[in-house]
């Protein structure tokens, strides 16, 4: 756990570049999409990074930035239902305070939470 969650961290393999393409996509949106607001990074880095990494491998092996904790078959019958951000994510971030990959994740979910770590956790 860490308190500076980033979308970026270790190179990808020097000798897959659609992966690296991809890669760099990805933590481009994410990015950007945070910049926007309303929603920030969930706030452990670890995660975000897998999740992140996710959508690249989706991206490569299916075309499009499938949600990584969603059975991709079942999302590529949605259209563009299930492709980050995805449609159920504002409902989800409303409920638990994050999307259900934890990516995204409610200003006040972020400050709690850092609140808790603050305090040694409660
Ligand atoms: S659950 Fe989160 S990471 Fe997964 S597609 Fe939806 S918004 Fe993106």
């Amino acid at each position: 756990m860490t308190d500076a969650p980033r979308a970026a961290d270790p190179p990808p393999p020097p000798d897959d570049p659609a992966r690296a393409k991809a890669l760099s996509r990805a933590r481009k949106f994410v990015e950007t999409y945070v910049a926007k607001g309303p929603y920030e990074l969930y706030p452990e880095a670890e995660v975000v990074d897998n999740v992140v990494r996710g959508l690249a491998d989706n991206l490569v092996a299916h075309g499009r930035m499938y949600c990584p904790c969603a059975p991709v078959e079942e999302s590529k019958q949605k259209g563009s239902e299930m492709v980050c951000p995805c449609k159920p994510h504002h409902e989800d971030i409303t409920r638990q305070g994050y999307c259900d990959c934890a990516l995204f994740a409610s200003p006040d979910f972020v400050s709690a939470e850092r609140l808790k770590k603050k305090g040694g956790g409660a």
